[in-house]
């Protein structure tokens, strides 16, 4: 480690905030620490409402020319970036797996390439971005999106590069300025990013990262009078915060928030697609706000779809995520780690039955859990846990299904297996759900909406809402030639 730069597994990545097109140092620094072994990877700036006012500032010089840049010129830099992103895809993937302990496969094969992805496609859906024009009695309304100004973009640790450029890739295409504020607890692709993007031709300014606490920095930053829109994606508590600091400015929000979402499971199904589906809400260590973590289950079945969850869950390989045979990862951090151990002990004394798991590992990891004999109304099924953490519970009905389904304050995704097309069609409408998958999880369009109901967010993004969000809408009215209002 020299002074600002950390060396993880080969990569170099420099430890200070990226603030107007350079490196800038706060007096002050956190520890990043890895959940693979707990190992220190850096020592980070630890920024303050300084570098956040400088970062905030660097973004408001910079939005006037990069707003005035043409639509082509946007894309060609955001395609540049996904160059950059898929040249250093190993490093990235590599110093993610290092910092986050999601599988490195997942990273290099999935995660890592839907970065790239993710500026492609918002710099190719700019180049066709288009509302129709409207007339009325010859006047022609003309629908333009202008960029809103610099955007505050807020993400957490569970897929922290995936996360923050699912943002900051609309954000610029649609010509704003972004500061972006990664996760304390996985400071270090943001970094890269930042690197990447100023080798991509990105000018000065137009991408801003601070580094740091949200608790320190989280209000300077949205409350900021000169920030025109605020992207989070993390937990409800902090979304609350994030809206009561906004409030101030009134500032527009889009909110990506947790989950309890479940998995229907009818006795029509193709039993083992239902439990390979089950089985994958463990990835990523169950950190993943879109899991199916309520299996509900037709009670004719729930024995053998039980028995053979428990099989396929009892071979499933937890250790290093840096070994391509390994399934399941550490928790992210030992706050994490406690904090899901705390829920499946009040469950079990509360009644629940572990029949898988239900109980800490060495280091950082917990064992993949299921629980059943759990309550409607009980902590363990109305909270998310976001650890590897499922339970079980049986419905008779279809009627009984979607009501237990719908029963939570959340409304994030919803996912069905089921053999019965009419039934999906019937069911999926009836569901509060941002997104529904049936017979299938996590597969999405880009093109499509994101987001979710009640206290699992606020507003869509994804494909034109993306830029509907970022943008200003604006409809200039044109009158004919040589027209005048006789009233
Ligand atoms: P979190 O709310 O603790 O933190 C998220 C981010 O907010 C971090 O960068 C943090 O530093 C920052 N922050 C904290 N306090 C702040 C404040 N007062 N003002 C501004 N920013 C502040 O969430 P987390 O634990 O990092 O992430 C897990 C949560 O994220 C889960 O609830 C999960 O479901 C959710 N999540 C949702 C989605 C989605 O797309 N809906 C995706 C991934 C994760």
């Amino acid at each position: 480690m020299t002074d600002h730069l950390t060396t993880v597994a080969g990569v170099a990545v420099d430890t200070r905030h990226w603030i107007g097109g350079r490196r800038v140092a706060s007096a002050d620094t956190f520890t990043d620490v890895s959940p693979i072994d707990g190992s220190t990877l850096g020592e980070i700036s630890r920024g303050t409402e300084t570098e956040t006012a400088q970062a905030v500032a660097a973004a408001k010089a910079a939005f006037p020319a990069w707003a005035a840049t043409s639509r082509a010129e946007r894309a060609r830099i955001l395609h540049a970036i996904a160059d950059g992103v898929e040249k250093r895809l190993e490093d990235l993937a590599v110093v993610e797996t290092h910092d986050n302990g999601a599988l490195l496969r997942s990273h290099r094969r999935g995660v890592m390439p839907r970065v790239a992805h993710n500026f492609r496609f918002f710099a190719d859906r700019l180049l066709t971005l288009d509302h129709e024009d409207f007339e009325t009695r010859g006047h022609t309304n003309r629908v333009g999106w202008d960029p809103a100004g610099p955007c505050v973009l807020i993400t957490p640790w569970n897929a922290p590069l995936m996360l923050a450029t699912w943002k900051v890739a609309p954000a610029l295409a649609a010509g704003n300025t972004v500061v972006l504020k990664p996760a304390e607890w996985s400071p270090l692709t943001a970094s890269l990013l930042a690197d990447i993007a100023a080798a991509a031709g990105l000018p000065a300014g137009v991408l801003n990262v601070v580094q740091g606490y949200g608790a320190e920095i989280g209000d300077a930053l949205t409350s900021h009078p000169d920030v025109r829109r605020i992207s989070f994606t993390g937990s409800v508590p902090t979304a609350r915060r994030i809206a009561e600091s906004a409030a101030a400015n009134l500032t527009p929000l889009s909110l990506e928030l947790g989950g309890k979402s479940p998995l229907l499971v009818f006795a029509d199904a193709d039993l083992d697609l239902a439990v390979d589906l089950a089985v994958e809400q463990y990835d990523n260590a169950g950190q993943v706000c879109l899991a199916a973590t309520r299996l509900l289950v037709e009670e004719s079945i729930a024995e053998e779809f039980t028995r053979r969850f428990v099989e396929k869950a009892s071979g499933l390989r937890q250790g290093d995520p840096r070994d391509e045979a390994t399934d399941i990862g550490p928790t992210i951090h030992l706050r994490q780690l406690e904090k899901v151990d705390g829920f499946v002990r009040r469950a079990i004394a509360a009644g629940a039955r572990a029949v898988v798991g239900g109980h800490r590992k060495d280091g950082r990891y917990y064992a993949p859990t299921l629980l059943t004999e759990v309550a409607q109304d009980s902590e363990i099924v109305q909270e998310e846990v976001f650890g590897p953490v499922l339970t079980l519970q049986t419905f008779t009905t279809e009627e009984e299904a979607v009501r237990l389904a719908d029963d939570t304050r959340f409304g994030l995704a919803a996912t069905l297996a089921t053999g019965d097309r009419e039934r999906a069609e019937r069911v999926a409408g009836r569901l509060v759900a941002g997104t529904v998958w049936v017979n299938c999880f996590f597969v999405r369009d880009l093109r499509a909406p994101f987001g979710g109901s009640r206290h699992s967010g606020v507003g869509r993004e994804g494909g034109t809402w993306s830029f509907d969000f970022y943008c200003d809408l604006k409809n200039t009215v044109t009158a004919p030639k040589g027209w005048k209002d006789h009233g």
